[in-house]
């Protein structure tokens, strides 16, 4: 029914390749570490020899997650061409160490608002436009389409595409998806099309057994639907049980070789290997049609990695100040870039949340134990974070942190609005001009260091925002940050914001002791500033974040965990711009800034993968 399409040897008529696709969907509960595991479905693929992209359905109606509150959904995650996109596409990029397009994340609303803008230029010629097959075809073709853009930097389409269907099988929001992807198995036909479906084998507490239930039922919602797993991953506690994978089996029609299960292990990067170990690779070849890929994964990086990891347990305290503390998930790419930077220092992270605005006075009248709790562990703190954020909530209890950490000269990195902040707190208290603010939150202020910046219009809000990959040029060949970079002239990085510091104001901050040290090719917009004279102050005005990648930490957030520890001599005075190394045995971790032991290079970060606790 589903598999009836052309055969391989037929679609590959005149040796063109055809595109083979892995299907991700989720049953039972959402939560269920979906979109790490088609992420570590793709690596695993990309360890075998074969080229990898992605593609993440987003079944929500807005356009994309760039309005989207971060309380609600998690990062918006930024790319190159400055789609603001799921925080899955940051898993997908650090994972496979790949460059996204807005077009990799599709939701329903860019499908309808496709369709709706063919349907005002009269494209469909009268017809009625309905969810098939117009909705269902654009959905098809854009697969089609974004799957043959490369996204690894070399030329040609990728041999897979992994994609990733969002939400949990049954929803409303998904059925024109689910449409649209079991008609698409069809259309490019047996071999060239795998479904993996992620499940849940929740294990009773009174009699500790594995219940298979759940899954059936979902599997068996997913065939109502149009579509027949290829392959189950069953998230469980614990690895299944023989006669439990036998009863799956024949309940589910999945032979017992392709039901893998992804029991809880102590970090993400166990992930691939649990894949491996049960030889997903192998199964997935098989329905792919791939017998000549006979590679086995090589994942010797990621198992070193994973295993070191493990064991890492010399403390770093970074104390992260935000607005949305409630939810790990708003800074994932600062926690995941954290992470990178601590383990390639050989050092066990601890991230403390600090509300921001329990930091400030009005918090010790109305919340004592709030503000002393924040105090604390800003006190305790080796090193500071204040990340990207919109609006005037806790902007005091970042300024104040920012103030903290200058005096006591504690290493500080402020990211976007971070940044913003340093310079609002040094003017205040360095230049003494006490009004001085963000034209963001003080529209009338006399002292306006950061102001509304457009790069087009400046009377429309709308689409002012500066957004995806700008160049900075680095201004002083003894800063730190050009250092913690490799001592490159430039570096490309990711943006979104609105405002930034006046270039009126800049003079007046320098002479202050403020050193403005990467800008861009104007000379206008300031994108990082420094305290030359503090162990580590920096901030910039992009996002460092979201480039991150397993075994290529961040240069300043490296910069920032080093110093946090008391190692930045050790990691300026070498080239930062090589691959960064660890010693398993946490004693030097930076020699001479080369791999004394190739094995030890460290990629991606760490998190438990149960519960989506950070481990
Ligand atoms: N709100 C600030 C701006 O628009 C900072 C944005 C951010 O931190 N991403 O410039």
């Amino acid at each position: 029914m589903l598999l009836m399409g052309p055969t391989d040897t037929e679609t590959e008529v005149g040796n063109m390749k055809k595109m083979k696709y892995v299907l991700v969907t989720g049953g039972v509960v959402s939560g269920l570490g979906k979109g790490v595991t088609a992420s570590s479905i793709g690596l695993l693929l990309k360890a075998c020899g074969l080229r990898v992209t992605c593609i993440k359905i987003d079944p929500y109606l807005n356009n994309d997650a760039g309005t989207m509150s971060p309380f609600e959904h998690g990062e918006v995650f930024v790319l190159d061409d400055g789609g603001e996109v799921d925080l899955d596409l940051g898993n997908y990029e650090r994972f496979l160490d790949v460059k996204l397009t807005r077009d990799n994340n599709i939701t329903t609303g860019k499908i309808y608002q496709f369709v709706l803008d063919k349907e005002r230029k009269g494209d469909y010629l009268g017809k009625t436009v309905q969810v098939v097959p117009h909705i269902t075809d654009a959905i098809q073709e854009w697969i089609e389409r974004v799957a043959m853009i490369p996204v690894d930097g070399k030329e040609g389409p990728a041999d897979v595409c992994v994609i990733e269907l969002g939400g949990t099988i049954g929803d409303i929001e998904s059925m024109p998806f689910i449409e649209a992807l079991g008609q698409f198995s069809c259309r490019v036909g047996a071999g060239n099309f795998c479904l993996i479906h992620v499940s849940l084998v929740p294990v009773l507490n009174v009699v500790g057994e594995q219940k298979t239930k759940p899954t059936q039922h979902s599997v068996r919602g997913l065939r109502g639907l149009g579509l027949a797993p290829n392959i189950l991953a069953c998230r469980s506690t614990t690895a299944l049980d023989d006669n439990v994978k036998e009863k799956l089996s024949q309940f589910c029609n999945v032979s017992a070789e392709h039901i893998i299960t992804l029991y809880d292990v102590p970090n993400i990067w166990h992930i691939p290997l649990l894949l491996r170990d049960q030889k997903a690779h192998e199964a997935i070849f098989k329905v792919l049609n791939l017998p000549s890929v006979t590679k086995e994964p090589s994942l010797k990086e990621w198992t070193t990695r994973a295993e070191i990891c493990d064991k890492l347990h010399e403390p770093v305290r970074i104390c992260i100040v935000g607005k949305y503390t409630g939810l790990s998930d708003t800074y994932l790419s600062i926690l995941k870039a954290l992470l990178h930077a601590s383990v390639a220092c050989g050092k066990k992270l601890f991230v403390d949340w600090v509300p921001a605005s329990d930091l400030e006075d009005m918090a010790e009248k109305e919340n004592p134990d709030a503000y002393k709790a924040a105090w604390k562990l800003l006190k305790s703190a080796d090193g500071v974070v204040v990340p990207g954020g919109f609006g005037d909530r806790g902007v005091q209890g970042k300024i104040l942190a920012a103030k903290h950490a200058r005096e006591n000269r504690i290493p500080y990195l402020g990211i976007c609005l971070g940044m913003q902040i340093a310079v609002i707190e040094f003017a205040r208290s360095v230049l003494g001009l006490k009004d001085a603010n963000s034209t963001e939150f003080d529209p009338n202020t006399r002292s306006p260091c950061v102001i509304f910046m457009p790069e087009g219009s400046k009377t429309h809000m709308g689409g002012t925002m500066r957004l995806g990959s700008r160049r900075t040029y680095f201004q002083a060949p003894d800063s730190k940050s050009v250092k913690l970079y490799g001592n490159r002239s430039f570096i490309d990085e990711r943006h979104r914001h609105r405002f930034e510091v006046n270039p009126d104001m800049v003079a007046q901050l320098e002479n202050g002791g403020l050193s403005f040290t990467g800008k861009d090719e104007t000379g206008q917009r300031m994108e990082i500033v420094e305290l030359p004279d503090h162990p580590y102050y920096i901030g910039v005005q992009f996002h460092p974040e979201f480039k991150s990648r397993p075994g290529k930490p961040c240069a300043l957030f490296l910069g920032l965990i080093a110093a946090a520890c008391g190692e930045l001599d050790g990691v300026l005075g070498e080239k930062v711009e090589c691959e960064i190394v660890n010693c398993p045995s946490n004693k030097k971790v930076y020699q001479n800034g080369f791999a004394t032991k190739p094995e030890n290079i460290i990629r991606d970060s760490v998190y438990s993968y149960c519960n989506g606790v950070h481990s």
